[in-house]
């Protein structure tokens, strides 16, 4: 019965078993990666408005895929969380981000995104340690990127993890803030450092008439809260003049710099970070 089953999903669904089969494919290319390390970050500067200069970077995965080429995060990090690879990567880029960071010629930050599975799997707060002793950088200067997808898992579990990883001295920003549904209760229940405004915000900027609006209530509640407003996706000057009329702390984006490979980030340090 089993096997007639099977048949009728082939006769009925074609591409599906297609894009099935490309998907274990992807997961085994992901494995090779893991194994040989076929991973590299780029990093993103931050740049402080009040202080008019760069802060810290943004550490970001990419991977040379040895057939199709770069393949994108957008891509292959849904695929790393199903398939519970996530784990194994997460935990390379968490220890390759401190390495690095370590290594840089100033006081900055790096900013690490940690993904909800990753969260979630126990011991995220032992990993972390790790990879600050094993590097030497100072906890201060490690951010942990969290989204509030993390609360759907259960809740008192989640504070309890938050509260242990800011027990060791780390920063927790909360990523692509508005994207989700109830993000306002979130931000009521956790005391995080910064919070990150999503790009889709930032694009509105030039745009319709409300974005504005959305960017000034960010702010003020964040400011409210004793949190920190970092903008992702900053691309334009009227973007640009915008965010900082309205209070927003920290930028990110093209108009500043796209990622870079590590090794352009103590030019970019040297460069003064002034802007
Ligand atoms: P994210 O965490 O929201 O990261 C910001 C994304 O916006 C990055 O894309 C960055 O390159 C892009 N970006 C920065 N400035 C601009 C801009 O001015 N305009 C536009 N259009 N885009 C800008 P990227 O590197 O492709 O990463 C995409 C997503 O993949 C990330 O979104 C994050 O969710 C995930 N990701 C990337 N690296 C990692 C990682 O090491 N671990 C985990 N768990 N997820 C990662
Ligand atoms: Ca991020
Ligand atoms: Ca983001
Ligand atoms: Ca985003």
């Amino acid at each position: 019965a089993k096997h007639e089953g099977k048949a009728q999903y082939h006769f009925f669904a074609p591409s599906l078993d297609q894009a099935e089969r490309a998907r274990i494919r992807l997961e085994r290319d992901l494995r090779d990666a893991i194994k040989g390390v076929g991973f590299e970050l780029n990093f993103q500067p931050l740049y402080s408005l009040e202080k008019r200069r760069l802060t810290g970077f943004e550490a970001l995965i990419r991977w040379n895929h040895p057939v199709r080429g770069p393949i994108s995060p957008l891509e292959f990090i849904p695929l790393a969380e199903e398939s519970g690879l996530i784990i194994p990567i997460g935990e390379w880029v968490l220890r390759e981000a401190c390495h690095q960071a370590s290594t840089w010629p100033a006081d900055v930050s790096v900013a690490v995104n940690v993904s909800p599975k990753q969260f979630t799997a126990t011991g995220i707060a032992n990993t972390v340690l790790s990879a600050l002793s094993a590097s030497g950088l100072p906890a201060h200067r490690l951010e942990l990127e969290i989204t509030e997808s993390i609360f759907t898992a259960d809740v008192d579990q989640t504070l309890a993890t938050l509260h242990s990883l800011r027990t060791l001295g780390v920063k927790i920003v909360l990523d692509d803030f508005g994207t989700g549904y109830s993000s306002l209760s979130y931000l009521r229940s956790f005391p995080f450092d910064k919070v990150k405004i999503d790009k889709s915000f930032v694009e509105d900027l030039g745009t319709s008439g409300n974005g504005h609006a959305v960017i000034r209530a960010i702010t003020m509640l964040a400011a409210a809260l004793g949190m920190e407003t970092l903008a992702e996706g900053v691309e334009d000057v009227t973007q640009f003049e915008v965010l900082e009329r309205e209070g927003c702390q920290n930028i990110q984006g093209y108009l500043f710099s796209r990622p870079v490979a590590a090794d352009a980030v103590t030019g970019l340090l040297r460069d003064g970070a002034g802007y």
